[in-house]
């Protein structure tokens, strides 16, 4: 089978993580998460006390960062200079500093130089929120995943109390807004479906439904 590429775009809590996840499993190819690379990044700044919003000391912070992305059954963990830090960059303070580094050019440069080497020998399906439209432009399969605001805060909330940081709704529906809108307007690779995506829009759909229906998709693009 000829290598491809799966690109995964959308907002926040769409569900791109979970079907991802699934698909990687079912189709026995590599899930690339690459908001967790966004997360990473945010992480170290606030360890070191950098402003995520400082431009400046982000850029200057990159030149020692070293992050490390293994993948394990499926399933990918991240390291920060050698720590695993996959649970640790899930709380909704890395989040939004994930948003904040993430309208860097230099940060998104470096990061997108990282995601394409590693999409280079093998298939993979990666997630993200300019995939389609930037990291990897050729992909053989393209969707945009879409929910409603009060579906992807509910999401939010669920995955929030799992890790045992809880949050009122209203609060995270109101960061999920300004999430959006930080996403889809930045200068550099804003959050939009690319013009040959398949928009799919998961606000009713199960995650089982969302991944079938991606299936086919692949099918009839791939041949599978
Ligand atoms: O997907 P997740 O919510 O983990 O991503 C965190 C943040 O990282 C996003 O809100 C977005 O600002 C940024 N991001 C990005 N480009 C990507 C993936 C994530 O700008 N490809």
């Amino acid at each position: 089978m000829k290598k491809f590429a799966i690109a995964i775009d959308g907002p926040a809590g769409s569900g791109k993580s979970t079907v991802a996840k699934i698909l990687a499993k079912k189709l026995g190819i590599v899930y690339i998460d690459t908001g967790a690379m966004y997360r990473t990044v945010a992480l170290s700044c606030i360890r070191k006390s950098i402003d995520t919003k400082s431009s400046g000391d982000v850029v200057s912070s990159l030149e020692n960062l070293n992050i490390d992305i293994v993948t394990e059954n499926g399933t990918q963990r991240i390291f920060l200079d050698g720590e695993d830090v996959t649970g640790k960059i899930r709380t909704q303070e890395v989040g939004q500093g994930a948003s904040d580094v993430g309208l860097i050019l230099e940060v998104r440069n470096k990061l997108a130089d990282m995601q394409r080497q590693m999409a280079k020998e093998t298939s993979v399906i990666m997630d993200g929120r300019d995939i389609g439209t930037n990291v990897l432009k050729d992909a053989e399969v393209k969707i945009y995943l879409n929910a409603s605001v009060d579906e992807r805060a509910k999401r939010r909330c669920g995955e929030l109390e799992q890790i045992g940081c809880p949050l009122p709704f209203d609060k995270v529906k109101e960061q999920i807004i300004e999430r959006d809108r930080n996403d889809m307007s930045r200068k550099h690779n804003p959050l939009m479906k690319a013009n040959d995506a398949v928009e799919i829009d998961s606000t009713y759909m199960s995650v089982e439904d969302v991944a079938c229906e991606i299936i086919e998709i692949v099918n009839k693009k791939i041949g599978r």
